[in-house]
């Protein structure tokens, strides 16, 4: 297949999957998502998307409707149907389909499964990246990978029509993350990036690099910094499984970052290795 689409076990191209309009996505965009990156038909860091899925859904009280081993194994027959092997892979769930109403639907209604699959973009990791910075106005469960993306949307699209890529969201001066990846400093030798609150989501891709640090000795600090920290750092870095890692060379059109080049390629690098070779055919 080209694109791959499923709804509760119901296959076929994107273009011509149906869901039904009570599906409460529609009303109330509710429910979790996970997205990740397959090559030589291996979903990367797999087990790192199922814990933090699982753990979304449940903070919102969402019951998946198959056990975790089930659904790896769903994902990985979805994969397997595909006519090339580096797919970008989507998964959510959400409530179930009722009549429109806040609460929860009564009685004993399941909820939906569905997964996308589409060929996934080439990573250009030499090309450094231009931020804009927004005030981050969205609510307090970021940690939640919920469907309520729309204030991501107007930021990444205030970012595109910017000329940039991406955009750092902070409340008054504290750095939080940007509307799809997160964004953390070296400064000095140190790693710095923000905490795992309410006001962020857990990167899968942040917490890789902070174990690469571990690796190699470099200092991590998980404190919030400002953005006058992000303006002064020796470099900016921008992750998320679809980006890698990134380093960033324009905030708000000043330029920024650029002065530890070494320290900067050693972590993509070690990224870039560690998916090679968890996903090697
Ligand atoms: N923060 C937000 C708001 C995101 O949407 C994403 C990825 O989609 C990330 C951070 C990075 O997370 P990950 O590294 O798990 O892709």
């Amino acid at each position: 297949m080209k694109t791959l689409g499923y709804y509760n076990g119901r296959i076929g191209e994107l273009d011509e999957m149906m869901i039904p309009m009570n599906d409460r996505v529609c009303y109330f965009g509710d429910g979790v998502y996970e997205a990740a990156v397959a090559r030589n038909y291996k979903i990367f860091a797999l087990e790192d998307h199922l814990d933090r899925f699982y753990n979304s859904a449940s903070l919102l009280s969402i019951e998946i409707p198959c056990t975790r081993e089930e659904l790896a194994s769903i994902l990985d027959e979805m994969v397997h149907k595909m006519d090339y092997d580096e797919q970008f892979v989507y998964w959510q769930v959400t409530r179930g389909t009722a009549p429109r109403t806040h609460e929860f639907p009564a009685g004993d209604v399941k909820a939906n499964l569905w997964i996308t699959i589409k060929p996934s973009k080439p990573v250009h990791l030499e090309t450094p990246l231009k931020l804009i910075t927004i005030p981050d106005t969205r609510f307090f469960h970021c940690n939640i990978k919920t469907l309520n993306l729309l204030p991501n949307v107007m930021a990444a699209e205030q970012a595109k029509r910017a000329g940039c890529q991406e955009c750092v969201f902070h409340r008054g001066d504290r750095v939080t993350e940007c509307a799809h990846s997160n964004v953390s400093i070296l400064k000095d030798g140190t790693f710095r990036t923000a905490p795992t609150d309410e006001l962020i989501l857990p990167g899968i891709t942040r917490k890789h690099l902070i174990q690469i640090c571990k690796d190699h000795n470099i200092p991590v600090s998980e404190e919030p910094f400002t953005i006058q920290e992000l303006m002064e750092a020796d470099e900016i870095l921008v992750s998320s499984t679809t980006k890698f890692c990134s380093s960033v060379s324009e905030v708000d059109g000043i330029a920024v970052g650029g002065k530890a080049p070494e320290l900067m390629k050693l972590l993509q690098d070690c990224y870039v290795q560690k998916y090679l070779s968890e996903t090697k055919a």
